[in-house]
C-alpha cells in the first residue's frame, strides 16, 4: 500500500464521542413516505422514491458505520438499513500499531458490527458479498443467498496485491486483512521458533508504524530482535521533509534498519531477496506495499479504475449504475485521485448520509469535494508520534502521541455498541 496510502488521523478537528443513546436501539419503524420534494433531480435519481426503501451497505468500513450511526439519530421515512459483513468485528486501523506496541487491547480497537448494527435498528447479513445482479437488483452472498436492495453501497476496502512478490503468498505475512495479520502476528511472536529477524516489505507510514510497534512488543527480548524496513525507492514519500527527517531520526533511535532504495523481489523460507540480488536474511517478513479493490468487483460490471476501485462520480454514486454507491478504499471519485487513507473514507460519511436520504426522497443528488491535504500522525511506540500537514508543517512529541490517542478514542467511542 506503499504510495497509495498514507498514514493520518481520520479527522483533524472536530471528533466528538458520542456514546451510544436510548435512541440508538429504537428499531427502525415503516412510515408514510414524504411527497416527492421539488428541485432538480440529478441523474443519479431518475426513479421515484419507493415505500419501502432497502438501502443495503455492503461492507462495515469507516463510511458505513457513519450510516448506521447517522440514521439511527435521525431516521429516514421509508427507508431499512441492513448491513452486509464478511466480519463481525471491524478493525480500526489507526490503532492497529498502538495495539501491536500493547498500548490498547483488541477490543478496542474494532467495532462490533453486529451489535451496532442491532442498537441502529439495522438488519444484519454476516456473509461476504460475492457479486451483484444489477437487473434483478441484488447483492449475490458467499453463503448461496443474496439480498435485494433499491439502493446499494460498497465499503468494502482493499486487499493486499502480493503478485509483484514472489512467494509472498506462500511465506510471507500480508498487513490486511487486519485480523488476519493479528492472529498470524501473535502465533509467530509466542510460538516456538520465535523470530530473531523481522523484515517489513514497504516503507509507507503502515510499515513504519508497525516496524516500530514490534520493536516496542519485542523490548524485552534477548538478545534483542533485528528489525529491518525495505523502503522501496525511498522511505515514506508521501509524507513532508520535516516529517521524513523526524521518522528517520526515531527510527535510528529505536534501532529499526532502514534499507533504501530496495524493491523486494522475492519472499522465501529464509528470507528475501531484492530486486539487486541482495539477500536479507528475515525468519519474520511482513509485507505493507501495493493494494487493490477486491477482485470480485470485476464481475459487477461498474467502470472501475487501473487499481480495480469502483468509479463514482463527485455525489458517491457510480459512474455506472445511479443505484450503487461506492465509497473507501475500494472507491474512487472520478477526477479527485487521492490516497488511499482512512482519512478519506471517513470524511465521506456525511456526503453520503446525505445522497442516500437524498435518494431515498427522490431528490438530487449533492457533489462532494474530497479535501487535498490532511494531518498526518505516525507513532514512533515509544510513547511519541510525529505528526504534519502538507508541504512544511511537522511536529513531534509526548503531547502529540496524546493528541493521536485522544482522536482514535473519539471516534472509537462514536461506534461503542456495549451495554
Ligand atoms: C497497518 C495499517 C495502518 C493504517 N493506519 C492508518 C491511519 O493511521 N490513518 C489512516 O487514515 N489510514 C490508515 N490506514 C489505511 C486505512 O486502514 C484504510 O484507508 C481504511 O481502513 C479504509 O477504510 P474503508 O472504509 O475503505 O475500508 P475498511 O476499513 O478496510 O473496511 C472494509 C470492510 O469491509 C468488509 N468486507 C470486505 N470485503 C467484503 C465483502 N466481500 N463482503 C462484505 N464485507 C466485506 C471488511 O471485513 C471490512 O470490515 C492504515 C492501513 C493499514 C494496513
Amino acid at each position: 500500500m506503499r504510495g497509495s496510502r498514507s498514514i493520518s488521523c481520520r479527522s483533524s478537528t472536530t471528533w466528538t464521542s458520542r456514546k451510544t443513546s436510548p435512541g440508538c436501539a429504537r428499531r427502525w419503524r415503516r412510515r408514510p413516505v414524504p411527497r416527492r420534494r421539488r428541485g432538480r433531480r440529478s441523474p443519479a435519481s431518475t426513479e421515484a422514491p419507493v415505500a419501502d426503501h432497502h438501502i443495503v451497505l455492503v461492507g462495515g468500513g469507516h463510511t458505513h458505520v457513519q450510516v448506521l450511526t447517522a440514521f439511527r439519530d435521525r431516521p429516514e421515512p421509508g427507508a431499512r438499513l441492513t448491513l452486509v459483513t464478511d466480519r463481525r468485528l471491524t478493525p480500526y486501523s489507526g490503532m492497529l500499531p498502538g495495539h501491536i506496541a500493547g498500548h490498547y487491547r483488541r477490543e478496542a480497537m474494532h467495532i462490533d458490527l453486529e451489535a451496532l448494527a442491532r442498537r441502529c435498528g439495522a438488519g444484519f447479513r454476516l456473509a461476504a458479498a460475492t457479486g451483484i445482479d444489477r437487473d434483478g437488483r441484488a447483492v449475490r452472498l458467499a453463503d448461496g443467498g443474496s439480498l435485494a436492495f433499491d439502493t446499494l453501497s460498497l465499503d468494502v476496502g482493499i486487499t493486499p496485491d502480493l503478485t509483484g512478490i514472489d512467494g509472498a503468498d506462500r511465506h510471507a505475512l500480508a498487513v490486511k486483512p487486519i485480523g488476519g495479520l493479528l492472529d498470524q502476528l501473535d502465533a509467530r511472536l509466542a510460538g516456538e521458533g520465535k523470530p530473531n529477524r523481522i523484515l517489513m516489505v514497504g516503507g509507507g507510514p503502515a510499515g513504519i508504524e508497525i516496524a516500530l510497534a514490534l520493536r516496542t512488543r519485542l523490548a524485552a527480548r534477548e538478545p534483542r530482535p533485528w528489525i529491518g524496513i525495505a523502503a522501496g525507492e525511498a522511505l515514506a514519500p508521501g509524507l513532508n521533509a520535516g516529517m521524513r527527517r523526524r521518522i528517520r531520526a526515531a527510527l535510528a533511535r529505536r534501532g529499526v534498519t532502514v534499507l533504501e532504495p530496495c524493491r523486494i523481489a522475492s519472499v522465501d523460507a529464509d528470507g528475501a531477496t531484492a530486486s539487486d540480488g541482495r539477500r536479507i536474511a528475515a525468519e519474520l517478513v511482513i509485507v505493507s506495499t501495493a493494494a487493490r479493490a477486491p477482485n470480485w468487483l470485476a464481475s459487477t460490471g461498474l467502470r472501475r479504475a487501473e487499481d480495480g476501485s469502483v468509479l463514482t462520480a463527485d455525489t458517491l454514486a457510480t459512474l455506472s449504475d445511479p443505484a450503487i454507491f461506492a465509497v473507501g478504499d475500494c472507491a474512487a471519485i472520478d477526477g479527485q485521485r487521492r490516497e488511499k487513507a482512512g482519512v478519506f473514507a471517513v470524511r465521506q460519511g456525511p456526503p453520503l448520509v446525505e445522497n442516500l436520504r437524498r435518494r431515498v426522497r427522490g431528490a438530487a443528488l449533492r457533489p462532494y469535494r474530497a479535501q487535498t491535504r490532511y494531518l498526518a500522525i505516525l507513532s514512533t511506540g515509544d510513547g511519541g508520534a510525529v505528526a504534519g500537514r502538507g508541504r512544511w508543517l511537522a511536529l513531534e512529541g509526548r503531547w502529540v502521541w496524546l493528541w493521536k490517542d485522544w482522536l482514535d478514542r473519539s471516534f472509537m467511542g462514536r461506534f461503542d455498541a456495549s451495554d
